[in-house]
C-alpha cells in the first residue's frame, strides 16, 4: 500500500522515486509469465520451463531495480521478450501466436521513446530493435520449414486455443497500458510545460509574459469600455530586508506578499512584473475609483501584516504603488511605464503610498 501511494504521488514528479509505468510495465509482465509457467508445466515442455524459470528472475530482479533506479527501462526486457518468444515459436509454431508479442515490445519500446517521461531512447535502438525482430522473423519462417526442431512439440487443441488466448490478451494489453501511461505522461508533461510558460515559479503568479495576453484578452472581451485599471508595486526597502535577514527570509516574503495579492479582491488579477515588482490589472468593470479603494485597502493590508521570516523573526514591510488607467488601444508596458512615474513620485513621497 505505501509502495503504491508512492508511486501516486509522485505520478506528475519525472524525478519521482519509482516510476509508475516501469512499476506497471514490470508487474503486469511478471504476471504473465507466472500464467505462462502454469501452461508449461501442464505441457511438460522442459526447455520452457526453463526459460521461463529465467524470464521471471529477471522480473523479479527489474522489480527490485526499479526501487533503486526508477529511470532505467533496461533494454533486458527487450532481449527477454525476444529470447522467449523464438524458443515458444520453436517449440509450438506459429499458431499460439507468441509472435503477437512483438506488439508489447513495439507498446514498450517505441512509446517510451518519445515519451517525455523516460530518459531519451535514441529513435535508432527502436530501429534496430525493429530490424531484429524482422530477421527473427525471417530466420524462424525458414528455420521451422527446414530444420527438424528437437524441441517442437506439437499442441493439442485446448492448449492452442489457451496460448492463442494468453499470447493475444497479454499483447494487446500491454498495447493499452503502454499507450495510456504514454498519452497520460505526455499530456501531464503539457500541461506543466503551459503552467511553466505563464506562472512565475517563485510565487505561483502570472508571470509578466501571461500579464500581457491577460490584458489584451480584457480588452478584447469588454469592447464598448474603453478603459482598464493596472498598478505597479514595489516593495521598500527590500535590498536591506535582504541584506538583514539574507536572501531565503526575502523570498518567503515575495511568496506572502503574492498570497495577499490573489487573495485581497476577485476583481483583481495580480502577477509577478519582475524582481520584487507586481503589477495589478482590473477589468474594465471596475471604475478607476473603486480600483483605487482596492489598491490603498490592500497597501493597508500589507503594511499590518506581520511577515513570519527565517529563524522566528516576524517584520513589517511597506510597499509603494502607482496607478493608472489603461486606454484600450494602449500597451500593458506603456501603461505600466505611467504608472511607474507614479510609483517613484510614491517613493519620493516618503513610501509607504498610493500615488495616482
Ligand atoms: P526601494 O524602496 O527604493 O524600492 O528600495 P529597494 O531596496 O526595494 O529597491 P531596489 O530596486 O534597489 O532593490 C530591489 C531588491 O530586490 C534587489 C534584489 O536583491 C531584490 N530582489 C529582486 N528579486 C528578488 C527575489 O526573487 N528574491 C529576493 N529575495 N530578492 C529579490
Ligand atoms: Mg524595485
Ligand atoms: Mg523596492
Amino acid at each position: 500500500m505505501k509502495v503504491l501511494r508512492e508511486l501516486w504521488n509522485n505520478r506528475s514528479d519525472p524525478k519521482g522515486r519509482i516510476d509508475i509505468t516501469f512499476f506497471f510495465g514490470n508487474l503486469f509482465l511478471l504476471f504473465c509469465h507466472i500464467f505462462l509457467m502454469v501452461i508449461y508445466i501442464l505441457i511438460g515442455h522442459m526447455c520452457m520451463i526453463c526459460i521461463n524459470i529465467v524470464s521471471i528472475l529477471i522480473y523479479l530482479t527489474q522489480f527490485y531495480s526499479c526501487f533503486r533506479n526508477p529511470k532505467r527501462y533496461s533494454s533486458i526486457t527487450f532481449f527477454e521478450i525476444w529470447f522467449h518468444m523464438i524458443f515458444a515459436i520453436l517449440s509450438f509454431g506459429w499458431t499460439p501466436s507468441f509472435q503477437n508479442w512483438t506488439f508489447a515490445l513495439i507498446a514498450a519500446y517505441f512509446l517510451p521513446a518519445y515519451s517525455f517521461d523516460h530518459e531519451k531512447k535514441s529513435s535508432l535502438q527502436s530501429f534496430i530493435f525493429t530490424f531484429i525482430i524482422i530477421i527473427t522473423y525471417f530466420v524462424l519462417s525458414v528455420l521451422i520449414h527446414v530444420v527438424n526442431i528437437p524441441i517442437a512439440v506439437s499442441l493439442n487443441n485446448i492448449m492452442k486455443r489457451l496460448l492463442f488466448t494468453a499470447n493475444n490478451l497479454f499483447a494487446f494489453t500491454s498495447i493499452t497500458m503502454f499507450a495510456i501511461f504514454y498519452t497520460n505522461s505526455s499530456r501531464r508533461k503539457e500541461y506543466e510545460l503551459t503552467r511553466k510558460a505563464d506562472y512565475d515559479e517563485l510565487t505561483d503568479l502570472y508571470n509578466r509574459y501571461a500579464i500581457i495576453q491577460i490584458s489584451k484578452r480584457i480588452v478584447n472581451a469588454d469592447s464598448t469600455r474603453k478603459k482598464y485599471n493596472a498598478a505597479i508595486i514595489d516593495i521598500d526597502f527590500f535590498k536591506k530586508v535582504n541584506d538583514t535577514y539574507g536572501h531565503n527570509s526575502g523570498d518567503i516574503i515575495l511568496k506572502e506578499i503574492a498570497s495577499i495579492l490573489k487573495n485581497h479582491n476577485k476583481d483583481l488579477i495580480p502577477a509577478r512584473w519582475g524582481g520584487e515588482e507586481f503589477v495589478i490589472l482590473s477589468t474594465t468593470d471596475v471604475s478607476y475609483s473603486d480600483f483605487k479603494k482596492l489598491i490603498e485597502s490592500l497597501r493597508i493590508k500589507i503594511s499590518k501584516h506581520k511577515f513570519k521570516i527565517e529563524n522566528k523573526n516576524e517584520i513589517n514591510i511597506t510597499v509603494s504603488i502607482g496607478t493608472t488607467k489603461v486606454q484600450k488601444n494602449q500597451v500593458l508596458n506603456d501603461a505600466i511605464k505611467e504608472a511607474d512615474k507614479n510609483l517613484y513620485k510614491a517613493k519620493k513621497a516618503g513610501r509607504n503610498k498610493v500615488i495616482s
